[in-house]
């Protein structure tokens, strides 16, 4: 390792030299204070201006197509062509028997559950390390969701530790698919079998990803798409549920349409609850257009991530996530790796990330613990849960959830980058590690700053 003071006072002899013998050396110079993190003054990694494959990516096609639908005028999936269409290609794309586009991620995993019929009085185990959305739908279906641990490797739901939270209540296991990759879905479905519990996969983050070659979303009853502006296939809102039960595509099409009655079900108006949780016939048009672009950035993501983990890794303190071996594709919603301060000279994780910020590599902490949010507290409370469950029973699973301490552990280390950064060329994993070796060359000057 190069001592920074050392070439500090080289670059200001490099310096002075410059001034006498003109340009070349100027450039010498340069390059030599190059060398140096941007937030102690030198040239950014990545040059102001390179920036990032920019997203959405908008192609020609994605205006014929919204085009057609403001043209033809019908606007809703009730009376326009669209939105079925994007139905059967998705659901062809991934291997499901049936799929149901929906308004957001959000509605898809309320919808799946209420096609499960779950609710007040069940519980449902979810992981910590996750969008708050894969809780909420729980709750708003008064079910309690219970937090599994998170495994440290893969930051992925602790299968392990969800099977010792399994009771007379639990109804559900819901793994998330979280940043791309896949949840150890042996593990899932062996304990969803032996406790005769259902599966819905929170998949919102995994499009095309797979396991053991089969795509998530058809391991379990049903699996869950988000289509919000910032995922990898995106119509600035949307979802899907995906499943392979007909009965339960049918009851999941009732609920998203107002409990409006299935067809042949020997009743007329409104079968069951529901509410208005439908796509638009826009959006479907924009999701056929995206998704003629998809395969091939999946395929870019992947090998940039690939040729990203080969030098990260190298790096001592950095550790990227992990995948299960039955992890066949992994989608790259988010590259997602572990910082080890002590191995950067004791820098926080904080500054870390500053100082890649300031390389031109934008870098995200992550999640903090979900499990220890004031939401949670809300419910503890709340008068429609404490008629349900009872003042004793709500304290119990509050606390019961309060003490996750693999995933506070991960909320710590946790660093991410988000998948448009992994659409451009090679020469930009090449920037992002060059970034991080500087960074850790010059850990403990950036620990003085
Ligand atoms: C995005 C996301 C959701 C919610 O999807 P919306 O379309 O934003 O409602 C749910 N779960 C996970 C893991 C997500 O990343």
């Amino acid at each position: 390792m190069t001592d920074p003071i050392t070439r500090r006072s080289v670059s200001r002899r490099l310096g002075g030299i410059a001034a006498t013998v003109g340009f070349g050396s100027i450039k010498t110079r340069a390059s030599s204070e190059d060398a140096k993190p941007a937030i102690l003054g030198g040239q950014p990694t990545r040059p102001k201006g390179a920036g990032w494959t920019h997203w959405p990516i908008i192609g020609d096609n994605d205006a014929a197509m919204l085009t057609q639908v403001l043209k033809s005028g019908l606007w809703n999936r009730l009376s326009g062509p669209v939105t079925p269409k994007f139905e059967a290609t998705w659901a062809e794309r991934l291997g499901a028997r049936h799929c149901l586009a929906s308004a957001n991620g959000t509605s898809a995993l309320i919808i799946s559950l209420a096609a499960l019929d779950i609710g007040p009085g069940d519980e449902v185990i979810v992981p910590p390390y996750t969008f708050a959305a894969t809780v909420n739908a729980v709750l708003l279906h008064h079910a309690l969701p219970v937090f599994s641990d998170t495994d440290i490797d893969t930051f992925q739901m602790d299968v392990a530790s969800a099977a010792k939270l399994v009771t007379d209540r639990t109804a559900a296991l819901m793994p998330v698919h979280l940043g791309g990759s896949v949840a150890d879905m042996d593990a899932v479905l062996a304990l969803a079998k032996e406790r005769k519990l259902r599966v819905i996969e929170d998949a919102c983050q995994s499009p095309l990803a797979q396991w053991r070659g089969k795509h998530v979303s058809t391991l379990g009853d049903m699996g869950c798409f988000s289509f919000q502006a910032s995922k990898n296939l995106n119509s600035g809102e949307g979802g899907a549920v995906l499943t392979n039960d007909k009965d339960l595509y049918e009851e999941a099409r009732s609920f998203h349409n107002n409990g409006r009655a299935k067809p042949g079900s020997g009743v007329s108006g409104y079968g069951r609850n529901g509410a208005n949780l439908r796509l638009t016939e826009f959006q479907s048009a924009i999701l056929l257009a995206q998704m003629e672009r998809l395969e091939k950035q999946s395929q870019t993501r992947e090998s940039n991530a690939a040729y990203l983990t080969e030098q990260l890794k190298a790096i001592p303190g950095i550790t990227p996530a992990k995948m299960y071996e039955g992890c066949t594709r992994n989608a790259y919603h988010l590259y997602m790796f572990r910082y080890d301060a002590a191995a950067f000279e004791g820098l926080p994780r904080e500054a870390f990330q500053k100082a890649l910020t300031a390389e031109g590599i934008p870098a995200s902490s992550g999640y903090s613990p979900l499990n220890k949010e004031h939401f949670l507290q809300v419910v503890r409370t709340n008068k429609g849960f404490v008629r349900i469950y009872g003042e004793k029973h709500l304290n119990d699973w509050y606390e019961k959830n309060s003490q996750r301490p693999v995933n506070d552990k991960l909320c710590t280390e946790a660093v991410w980058f988000t998948q448009n950064m992994l659409l451009g060329p090679r020469s930009d994993m090449d920037q992002i590690a060059e970034a991080v070796r500087k960074i850790r060359r010059y850990a403990g000057a950036l620990k003085q700053a």
